[in-house]
C-alpha cells in the first residue's frame, strides 16, 4: 500500500536502519518525543551487520576509545563527535536496554550473553517501545531539496520530511543492503565524497609465493610494516593468521586500509613486511646468538620452536635455505643473520585486499570538513544529517566502528532535536 502519498510530512526521516540509523532514531525520539519520525531500510530484515559482527558476538565498543583509533577525516572532528557519547554512556545505554557488556582482551566489550542477536533485538524493542515504526524493504533512491524540506523518492513512493538523516553505511558486505547508494545521494546534495576503499579486509598474497599456503591455519604474533617508497609509513602489531589466499587476523585486517590508500594515492612503491622478532634486527640476532650459546647442541628448529610456532619456524628455515637439523653450534654467522633478517623483514607480497565482500568497514565517504561535528548537520545542505560509516571515518578492529556509529548517532539526534526546536519557536 502506498501510504507515502497520504502520509503527512514527517519531521525526521532516517535512511538506513543499521547500528547508526537505529541509534539515531532512538536518541532522537528520546530527546524529542513529539517529533514524527520514520526509519526506512532497503533490507527486509535490517541489522544484518550487527548480527554477523564480532563473530556473531558483536564487539559493541571498547573500554578506551580515542581519536587515534580512527583513520579518515580530521582527528579533531572525530574527537569532537566521539565526545557526544563517551564509552560509559554507551555501556549504560545497553545496560538500560537489558544488554550488559563484559570486557575481554584489549578492552573489547561484548554482550555478557555473547550473542549479537541480543544487541539487535534490544535496539528494535526500544524502537517499538518508543513507537518508532521501522519500515523495512523500503529503498531510498534519491533525496532532493523541496523548499525548506526534503522529498525522498523511495521504492514505496515519495515521502517528505523536514530533516533527513543519511545513515546508509558504506560499501562493506554489500549483501546486507549497504551498497553505497547513500554516498551517491549525498554527492547529489552537494557533498564531497572522499574516494572509498575496503578496510579491515584480509590481504591476498601473490600466488607465486607458496609460503602462505604451506602455513595456512598458522597464527603468530607479528608487526606489519607498510613501506611507501622505501620509508616505513605505518607499523601495526597483532596476531597474524595465514590462510590459503594470503593473510588475515587483526594485524592484516588493520593493515588493509593503509595498503588500499597507498595504492589510491598512487604511491610508486608499496611494500608490506612482517616482523616476528622481539625487536629490530640487532636485538633478534643477539637473541639467536644467546640461544646458540645457551643450547649449542640443540637443533636450530628446536631452538626456534621455543619462540615461534613449530610450523612457522620450519617454513622460515625453508625460506632462508637453512637445514633445521643443524645444531646451533654449527650455524654459520651468515645463516644466523639470514634467519634474523627473515624474522624482522618477512615479505608479504600483497597483490590485493579481498575487497568489499570481505571488508568489515569502508574507508573514505562523506567529507568530515562539510559536517558540523556538534550536530552532524551538513554545512552544505541545511536540515541534512549524517551518522555512521557513510562518513569518512574508519576505526581499527576492536569495537571502534560501532562506537563511531553510536556516538555520531547521539550527536545527530541532538542536532536534529535542536534544529526542530528552533523551527518551532
Ligand atoms: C563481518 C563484520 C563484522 C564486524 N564486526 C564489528 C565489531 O565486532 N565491532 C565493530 O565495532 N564493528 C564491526 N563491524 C563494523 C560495523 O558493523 C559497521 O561499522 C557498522 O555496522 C556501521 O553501521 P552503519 O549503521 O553506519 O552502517 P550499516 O550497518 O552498513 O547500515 C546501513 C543500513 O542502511 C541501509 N541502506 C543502505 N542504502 C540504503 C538506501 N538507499 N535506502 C534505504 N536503506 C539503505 C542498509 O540496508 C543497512 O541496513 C563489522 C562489520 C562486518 C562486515
Amino acid at each position: 500500500v502506498n501510504t507515502a502519498a497520504l502520509a503527512p510530512r514527517a519531521d525526521v526521516i532516517v535512511v538506513g536502519a543499521g547500528a547508526a540509523g537505529l541509534a539515531t532514531a532512538i536518541f532522537t525520539r528520546r530527546l524529542a518525543p513529539a517529533v514524527s519520525l520514520r526509519l526506512l531500510d532497503t533490507a527486509g530484515k535490517p541489522g544484518a551487520k550487527i548480527l554477523v559482527s564480532g563473530g556473531s558476538r558483536c564487539n559493541v565498543t571498547n573500554r578506551i576509545v580515542r581519536d587515534a583509533d580512527y583513520w579518515g577525516g580530521r582527528r579533531t572532528v572525530i574527537r569532537h563527535v566521539l565526545r557526544a557519547l563517551p564509552v560509559p554512556d554507551t555501556i549504560a545505554f545497553f545496560d538500560d536496554l537489558g544488554v550488559p557488556l563484559h570486557e575481554e582482551a584489549d578492552g573489547k566489550l561484548f554482550p555478557v550473553s555473547n550473542r549479537s542477536r541480543d544487541v539487535l533485538d534490544a535496539l528494535i524493542r526500544e524502537l517499538q517501545r518508543l513507537d518508532v515504526p521501522l519500515e523495512s524493504g523500503c529503498r531510498v533512491v534519491d533525496v532532493q531539496r523541496a523548499g525548506d524540506a526534503f522529498s525522498l523518492t523511495t521504492s514505496q513512493g515519495i515521502m517528505t520530511a523536514r530533516t533527513a538523516v543519511l545513515a546508509t553505511g558504506g560499501l562493506s558486505l554489500p549483501k546486507t543492503g549497504s551498497d553505497g547508494s547513500g554516498l551517491h545521494i549525498a554527492r547529489r546534495l552537494g557533498h564531497t565524497i572522499v574516494e572509498t576503499t575496503p578496510a579491515l579486509a584480509p590481504l591476498v598474497l601473490d600466488p607465486a609465493d607458496a609460503s602462505h599456503r604451506d602455513l595456512s591455519g598458522v597464527a603468530v604474533d607479528a608487526e606489519i610494516t607498510i613501506w611507501i617508497d622505501g620509508a616505513a609509513a605505518v607499523r601495526l602489531r597483532g596476531p597474524l593468521l595465514w590462510t590459503h589466499f594470503g593473510v588475515s587476523g587483526p594485524a592484516a585486517l588493520n593493515a588493509s586500509r593503509h595498503w588500499e590508500r597507498a595504492r589510491l594515492d598512487r604511491a610508486t612503491h608499496v611494500e608490506v613486511t612482517a616482523s616476528f622478532g622481539p625487536g629490530e634486527f640487532d636485538e633478534v640476532d643477539a637473541r639467536l646468538t644467546a640461544l646458540a650459546a645457551a643450547r649449542p647442541r640443540a637443533s636450530v628448529s628446536t631452538g626456534l620452536a621455543g619462540w615461534l610456532p613449530a610450523s612457522f619456524a620450519s617454513a622460515l628455515l625453508r625460506r632462508v635455505g637453512v637445514d633445521g637439523n643443524v645444531p646451533f653450534a654449527h650455524l654459520s654467522r651468515a645463516d644466523r643473520r639470514r634467519i634474523s633478517h627473515a624474522l624482522v623483514k618477512w615479505p608479504l607480497p600483497v597483490i590485493a585486499t579481498r575487497g568489499y565482500g570481505f571488508a568489515e568497514v569502508t574507508a573514505g565517504g562523506v567529507d568530515l570538513g562539510e559536517i558540523d561535528p556538534s550536530t552532524m548537520e551538513s554545512r552544505v545542505c541545511a536540515g541534512l544529517f549524517f551518522a555512521g560509516e557513510i562518513l569518512d571515518v574508519d576505526g581499527r578492529l576492536g569495537g571502534f566502528n560501532f562506537q563511531w556509529a553510536w556516538a555520531s548517532a547521539a550527536a545527530a539526534a541532538r542536532g536534529i532535536a535542536g534544529r526542530l526546536a528552533a523551527q518551532w519557536e
